[in-house]
């Protein structure tokens, strides 16, 4: 058949985007400054609750400044799940700080609180969940744990800009949150990131270490990095804000299509009181059916997908040596299992009935 491909994921930047980046280009000022400080205010108040917010060049580089700006160094641990973008245990590494794996609840793909008690040890400093796919994490039960124990809470919101459980938004639980900005997150800065803090001293650390350690000129009071955002880079952060929750509202309907019209595949469940953002919508299948039905559908039905993760981070040759101690079961099933449809906001109501027929065909074709 002769029908284009339906992308898994597609940035949607237009002419107000442009509009923007050319005004910064024309004013001769590009690096950090009256973008991005906007850009701080507009997020924080649209995502945060007003809590402060600090851009930085990347999700990933917000990962690590922020977990630097908590303390968090060698000899201490921090329980990540092994279950997503391998950036999550990357930023622990990174700052010379022990990534401890933690198995996943099979429902909503996150870290199970269950697991993260079995994972604390002496040397555990602070627990990050990841906000995957858009579903909040278990804050309740991860937080019960963390109080138990002592431990810090960190979120990775990377993929969950404006998700909340309870009507408490993701990245006001944690000390520190990161949302990513990178282009198929549910909105983009180009690049970047923001980390939204839970107090002064946290939000002035991590602007210190994104500026090398400056918050005055030259008066370098920590060893720090450069990970500024740009103001070209806020200025198309701060459109992109602007139309978030109206492509949010469409990513939702678009999921409530699906879970509709799927038929013989596992359609993501919702927590009681969870808002999914539906950064990706993500079936399960039979783990022998889906790599053949990946290629079904790309090959027969042109239905982009994607496999978020194929390999849990705890299987990569760069992260194997940190061995889980616990049982990795939920996370090596859904690694084999997982088949992200295309569910963004540009899909029309053609599109949409594209992929439920294709996925339904596919998944009967196997049976
Ligand atoms: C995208 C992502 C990151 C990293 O964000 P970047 O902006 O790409 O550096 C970290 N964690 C998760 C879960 C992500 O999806």
């Amino acid at each position: 058949m002769n029908q284009p491909l339906i992308p898994a994921a597609k940035p949607l930047i237009g002419e107000e985007e442009r509009a923007a980046v050319d005004a910064v280009l024309r004013s001769g000022m590009v690096a950090q400054g009256p973008q991005v400080a906007a850009f701080e205010e507009e997020f924080s108040a649209a995502l945060v609750g007003g809590q402060r917010c600090q851009a930085v060049s990347s999700g990933t580089a917000g990962l690590h400044v922020g977990l630097l700006a908590c303390g968090i160094g060698p000899g201490d641990e921090v329980i990540v799940p092994s279950f997503t973008f391998a950036a999550t245990a990357n930023s622990v590494a990174l700052t010379g700080a022990t990534p401890v794996f933690a198995d996943i609840d099979p429902d909503t793909f996150c870290l199970s609180a269950d697991s993260v008690a079995a994972a604390v040890t002496e040397r555990t400093r602070a627990v990050m969940p990841v906000h995957l796919y858009g579903h909040p994490a278990d804050m309740d039960g991860i937080g019960a744990v963390a109080a138990e124990h002592g431990l810090e809470v960190f979120e990775d919101a990377a993929q969950a800009h404006g998700a909340s459980l309870d009507g408490r938004l993701v990245g006001t639980w944690g000390r520190f949150a990161m949302f990513s900005l990178y282009p198929t997150k549910n909105m983009t800065s180009g690049e970047g990131g923001m980390v939204s803090c839970a107090d002064e001293e946290v939000a002035r650390q991590v602007r210190l270490l994104r500026n090398q350690g400056m918050e005055r000129q030259y008066a370098n009071e920590v060893v720090g990095l450069n990970v500024r955002m740009t103001d070209i880079h806020a200025a198309i952060g701060r459109v992109q804000l602007g139309k978030l929750a109206g492509w949010t509202a469409q990513r939702q309907a678009n999921a409530a299509f699906l879970d509709v019209h799927l038929s013989g595949v596992v359609t993501p469940p919702v927590k009681a009181g969870a808002v999914h953002v539906y950064h990706q919508y993500t079936i399960r299948v039979e783990a022998a059916e889906r790599d053949r039905m990946v290629s079904a559908l790309r090959e027969e039905h042109q239905v982009g997908t994607g496999v978020y993760y194929p390999t849990p981070s705890h299987r990569l040759s760069s992260l194997e040596r940190y061995v889980p101690a616990v049982d990795m079961s939920q996370t090596e099933r859904a690694a084999g299992e997982v088949i992200s449809l295309p569910v963004h906001p540009s899909l029309s109501q053609g599109d949409l009935e594209r992929v439920a027929a294709g996925v339904n065909a596919v998944a009967g074709a196997g049976a």
